[in-house]
């Protein structure tokens, strides 16, 4: 083998930091560090503690390539094909968004202020997040995860090998009976035009718009979806809507106008507003 082929970890991952750092990428040492343990199967720990070893040739290629994209922002999720979101890894896609990690409090939430829930859906799934952590933290209860989106939904199946949930196509809850649910939730698309307008190319260029704008105030879907939970949610049941602060006013008075009582707003562990509830009041 030719010796000019030969790089160390080290060297490459100082490189790949550089280039990086210079397309202005977000997180360049991790995103390198990701790319090199994916390609050689070493650990982070590994690849810092013994950067002279050698990177086998087929890795190098495949390192290189998987760099590439990188430079050009795209999500190390979709690189790598799947993300961590509380004890499960998921298969992710483009079709999806990826979750974030505030999302993984919404489960807590959930199970803090309505823990007897025994039906509930996930309205919009994406990758299948959410009803999939919710099975596990309402082992009993009957689970229904939807999204508009058939490629979604066909990600999100791949992520419940168990068919622990029931996957639905639906635009919304258009088409769910009335008073169905005890727990309805949901992490719609709520960006604003401005925040729209100033996404990280990382996340503009690469996730589905359709699940994140929210049009010129965020509400759109809030708009939509907040009668609908009103309807097929059971007298006493509650709902968990992921918010921002750019929302959380409007979102209030959406529910407000639904009817609902004892809506609250919660916010993450960023201190920022990132979740409304409220009940579907009693008769
Ligand atoms: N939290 C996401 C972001 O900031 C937005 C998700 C959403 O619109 N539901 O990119």
């Amino acid at each position: 083998m030719n010796d000019s082929t030969m790089v160390g970890l080290g060297d490459w991952l100082k490189r790949a930091m550089g280039e990086l750092e210079a397309a202005g990428v977000e997180s360049p040492g991790l995103s390198g560090r990701l790319i090199l343990s994916e390609v050689t199967g070493f650990s982070s720990a590994k690849i810092l503690g013994f950067p002279e070893i050698f990177i086998p040739p087929d890795a190098l290629f495949e390192a290189d390539v998987l760099l590439e994209r990188r430079l050009r922002h795209e999500p190390m999720a979709y690189i790598l094909g799947r993300k961590e979101f509380r004890n499960i890894t998921l298969k992710v896609t483009p079709a999806v968004l990826i979750p974030r990690p505030e999302t993984e409090e919404l489960i807590d939430l959930t199970q803090s202020i309505c823990p007897d829930a025994s039906t509930m859906v996930d309205v919009g799934s994406g990758s299948g997040c959410i009803p999939l952590s919710l099975s596990e933290v309402f082992p009993e209860s009957r689970v229904v995860g939807t999204d508009f989106s058939q490629k979604a939904l066909k990600v999100a199946q791949s992520n419940d090998p168990d068919r622990r949930i029931s996957w639905v196509q639906s635009d919304w809850l258009a088409g769910f009976d009335r008073d169905r649910f005890d727990l309805i939730v949901s992490n719609p698309p709520y960006l604003t035009h401005d925040e729209m307008e100033s996404l990280d190319p990382q996340v503009g260029e690469y996730e589905p718009i359709s699940a994140l704008t929210g049009g010129e105030d965020g509400c759109d879907a809030y708009r939509v979806l907040v009668p609908q939970i009103a309807r097929c949610l059971k007298h006493r049941g509650k709902t968990v809507l992921e918010i921002s602060p750019s929302v959380e006013n409007q979102v209030i008075q959406i529910l407000g106008e639904s009817g609902f009582v004892h809506i609250r707003t919660h916010p993450d562990w960023a201190g920022r507003a990132r979740f409304a509830t409220g009940e579907r009041p009693n008769g």
